[in-house]
């Protein structure tokens, strides 16, 4: 998608250095992507979600990185949901030399636009949780309007303890 100054407006969370709906990385990222281009050409970011192969003994996960294209089949890009910054490159489609291969998540704008973070963090992710309002045992997320309910459990543990005796 072109990123619009509408777009970046829309999408630039209230207050200073606080994530609300929104993320400041998110923001800052996009607008670093999209002002540094020719004034002529508009650059289009991409997301795409990384889709690891099933092996076995491995771990699956899936990531999701924001990147532009230099025009070949080649995307250079940050993953968003993960801890790690870094800008990686990548090539789209399934290499079979790769352990992954990456499809593009289309409507990523539409939907972050519509409920931000909840576009792609997990609700008991580590994104924290100042996005829910409580109301008794269930809990409601402010951005996507997901319901949570609480729930009660017990853990019995044993401990095994060490001294030295005489
Ligand atoms: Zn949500």
């Amino acid at each position: 998608m072109i990123i619009t100054k509408d777009y970046l407006k829309s999408i630039k969370p209230k207050v200073k250095g606080i994530d609300d709906k929104y993320t400041w990385w998110m923001y800052k990222k996009l607008k670093e992507m999209t002002t540094f281009q020719s004034k002529h050409i508009d650059r289009e970011v991409f997301v795409y979600k990384s889709i690891p192969k099933e092996t076995e003994g491995q771990m699956l996960y899936t990531r999701i990185y924001i990147g532009w294209s230099d025009g070949t089949r080649c995307i250079t890009g940050y993953p968003i949901n993960g801890k790690t910054e870094g800008c990686y490159m990548f090539g789209m489609g399934n290499n079979p030399r790769r352990d992954k291969y990456f499809e593009e998540i289309k409507d990523f704008f539409d939907k972050y636009l519509k409920i931000g973070i909840c576009s792609y963090a997990e609700h008991n992710s580590w994104y924290g949780d100042n996005r829910y309002i409580e109301i008794g045992n269930t809990r409601k997320c402010k951005y996507c309007g997901h319901w949570q309910k609480r729930e009660f459990y017990t853990i019995k543990e044993i401990k095994r303890y060490e001294k030295w005796v005489y």
